[in-house]
């Protein structure tokens, strides 16, 4: 594994600055991936991990980066619960290790480093000191990854009667003894409407 430094200098390149977010990111996967005794997750270790992150902040960039987990390979999976957390789960023992950061911290880092002076220095000043256990809470979970969602996994796509488009694995709902895609399905759960000024 590379350094701590060496890893911040990749997540600031990655991110586009430096933040207290990204030192928090680096330090809560670093941590994960200790715990679970990954030491290439990039690497040799590369199809062990899928990591869970409960937000969409600045520390979410920084998990990817350090665990090699992405979207785009369906190793990383966001579940919008608004914690700073991640779970990383090693899939060939199925054992997670969750890892929440500390409210804590913050009030700590004003009171360990007054003389810096924003509230981003001291923390970012905090996030490099303080111990894994000022920072983090953690617990050993089980996660069931589900063959649809572990990366790599491979089924036919199926045309959507409805809307005609192309759905991957199984993600359709039945209405009235027929398959449709989840937005064909259930339209009140879009994240969109049709623009009517377009019509
Ligand atoms: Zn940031
Ligand atoms: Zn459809």
């Amino acid at each position: 594994m590379e350094s701590i430094d060496e890893l911040l200098r990749r997540a600031e390149a990655a991110h586009g600055h430096l933040c207290a977010g990204q030192i928090l990111g680096v330090r809560m996967a670093l941590l994960g991936l200790e715990r679970l005794g990954i030491t290439d997750p990039r690497g040799a270790d590369r199809k062990r991990l899928v990591t869970y992150v409960e937000i969409d902040r600045c520390a979410t960039d920084a998990i990817g980066l350090v665990t090699g987990c992405r979207l785009g390979k369906r190793a990383l999976k966001f579940r919008d619960w608004g914690k700073m957390a991640a779970t990383f789960v090693d899939l060939a023992s199925g054992r997670g290790i969750r890892i929440v950061a500390l409210d804590g911290s913050r009030m700590l880092a004003s009171r360990l480093y007054p003389h810096l002076e924003t509230e981003s220095r001291q923390q970012m000043q905090a996030y490099r000191d303080l111990s894994d256990n000022e920072l983090f809470r953690e617990q050993w979970v089980r996660v069931a990854v589900g063959p649809a969602e572990l990366p790599g996994y491979k089924a036919e796509r199926v045309v959507c009667p409805r809307c005609g488009e192309s759905v991957n694995f199984g993600r359709l709902a039945e209405v009235d003894g027929e398959r449709f895609c989840l937005s064909c399905a259930r339209p009140e759960l879009r994240y969109w409407e049709p623009d009517k000024s377009e019509l």
